[in-house]
């Protein structure tokens, strides 16, 4: 058995931000992925010769952390270019309100919010948003629309807008995850325009995500790099496959971690399976980071894991393609584009203009050549049948420019089926009991995105203090 300072369970950015701060803290880490790769669901590749993010490609700017980590790991902070993105309905397209959160408007009457809805949607609107507060507010965001602003600004802003960043219906979505302090915001100024004015603040409108110049998979790189230089050992296609308490294990005050070698999961957008032969560590500082899936029956060897079933993450799938085409030059859509769901006209869910979105990428890309990502796959859906010609036919309508095969330089098809799990007002009451249990543990610490509130904002400061404490 090998005895080591710190086991780290899960290589994705959460595993990766937790080893690097035990190794910051001059400890040396052994970090378990059970894939080939570390970064979990930031991921680079490359296409037509260009290097450019296949999973993630940023995080929210609302609190300061990543930003931070970015410059201590030497990275360079860009921000997309700015031009707003676009919802699509069939009977026409528009541009989203500048001044909100997740499609709910600041001001109902903007300009852009009166161009998407209308005034007697509006009207509406303001009416039910002056009503005076319930007792309780709804803890799902579609809930708290539908209330304060009524069913057409769910359906026309904050469906398409909410349910096309997280994968999920509004209904499903704890709001205080998807948005924290909204609720409190509602609470304290009466209303919901009111709230999302009081947290965008009155000064210029500024992008809310950012990214690495040259792409997010650079961060996990880079992580990856520094763990190993600071003498920390990344051990990829090893999976952890049990956890022993101290008072079980035998060893002291130490944990047990049992891992070994794995292989391709029958789905492979699953996590793979351990099954080569077992390696045990033994450690006083264990962190468990990898995916709700598989790090329940992990915990469930030393505390109470039971609770609800989690809600199956959407079939996500990208189509991303390489053209040639000069006609994008001006980016026609801004940065992308939401489909509104029950489209007839277009069976993708959404379009991103990376070429466009991001300098570094538009630098990257010689003259002429766009890159598409063509995205299909919405919650409680059946996975669809992927190809390159439907995705062409997608972009033609949703960017207005006919493109043709005869332009396409390169394509890739990438599948991240379940990835995105909502987190819904159940799921994250559980997860605060799984917390306040892990916390009576010495040398445990769980994180990871689904523990942490949504996305990479929340998961890099989560990950770090989780680290911190155990040091
Ligand atoms: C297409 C896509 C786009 C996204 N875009 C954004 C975005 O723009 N901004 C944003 O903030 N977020 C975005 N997200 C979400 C974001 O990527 C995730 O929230 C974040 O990367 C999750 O990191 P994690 O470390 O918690 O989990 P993961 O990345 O899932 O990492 C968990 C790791 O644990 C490993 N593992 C599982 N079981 C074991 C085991 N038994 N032993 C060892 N290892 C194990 C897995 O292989 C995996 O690598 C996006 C996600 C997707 C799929």
């Amino acid at each position: 058995m090998d005895r080591v300072d710190a086991v780290v369970i899960g290589g994705g950015m959460a595993g990766l931000v937790a080893a690097w701060q035990f190794s910051r803290a001059g400890l040396k880490p052994v970090l378990l992925e059970s894939r080939g790769y570390t970064g979990g669901l930031v991921a680079g590749s490359t296409i037509a010769g260009v290097r450019y993010d296949i999973g993630a490609e940023g995080w929210a700017v609302r609190v300061p952390d990543t930003e931070k980590l970015a410059g201590e790991l030497g990275l360079t902070v860009e921000y997309p270019r700015s031009a707003p993105s676009w919802v699509w309905f069939d009977d026409g397209p528009f541009a989203m309100p500048v001044r909100a959160i997740l499609g709910i408007p600041a001001d109902l009457w903007a300009p852009d919010v009166v161009a998407a809805l209308g005034p007697e949607v509006l009207s509406r609107a303001a009416q039910l948003d002056a009503a005076p507060l319930p007792e309780q507010l709804p803890s799902d965001l579609g809930s708290l629309v539908e209330l304060r602003m009524g069913a057409e600004v769910l359906r026309r802003l904050v469906a398409p807008i909410a349910g096309g960043i997280h994968a999920a219906d509004p209904h499903l979505l704890a709001t205080e995850v998807v948005s924290p302090g909204l609720t409190a915001a509602v609470r304290s100024t009466g209303g919901l325009a009111a709230a999302v004015s009081l947290i965008k603040g009155d000064g210029p409108v500024t992008s809310p995500v950012a990214s690495v110049a040259g792409g997010m998979y650079l961060m996990a790189q880079t992580l990856t790099d520094q763990i190993e230089q600071a003498g920390g050992r990344i051990l990829t296609r090893t999976g952890a496959s049990s956890l022993a308490h101290p008072a079980g294990s035998g060893r002291g005050d130490d944990w047990v971690v049992r891992a070994a070698a794995t292989h391709r999961a029958a789905d492979p957008s699953l996590p793979p399976e351990p099954d080569g032969q077992p390696v045990e560590f033994s450690t006083p500082r264990v962190v468990v980071a990898c995916s709700a899936v598989t790090a329940r029956p992990l915990l469930s060897q030393v505390i109470d894991t039971s609770g609800p079933e989690l809600v199956a993450g959407a079939p996500i799938a990208h189509v991303n393609l390489a053209l040639q085409a000069p006609e994008l030059d001006s980016g026609p859509r801004g940065n992308g584009m939401l489909v509104a769901a029950g489209s007839r006209g277009v069976a993708a869910k959404a379009l991103t203009h990376l070429s466009a979105k991001w300098p570094s990428l538009t630098a990257s890309c010689p003259d002429g050549l766009h890159l598409l990502r063509v995205s299909y796959g919405r919650s409680g859906q059946a996975a669809q049948d992927l190809s390159v010609d439907q995705a062409l036919s997608d972009a033609s309508a949703l960017t207005g420019v006919p493109l043709s095969a005869d332009q396409l330089v390169a394509s890739q098809i990438i599948h991240w089926t379940g990835a995105l799990a909502p987190t819904t007002p159940a799921t994250r009451a559980w997860v605060q009991g799984l917390h306040a249990q892990v916390a009576e543990q010495p040398g445990l610490g769980l994180t990871g995105a689904w523990t942490s509130g949504s996305g990479i904002a929340a998961l890099v400061p989560h990950a770090r203090q989780t680290a911190a404490r155990l040091v």
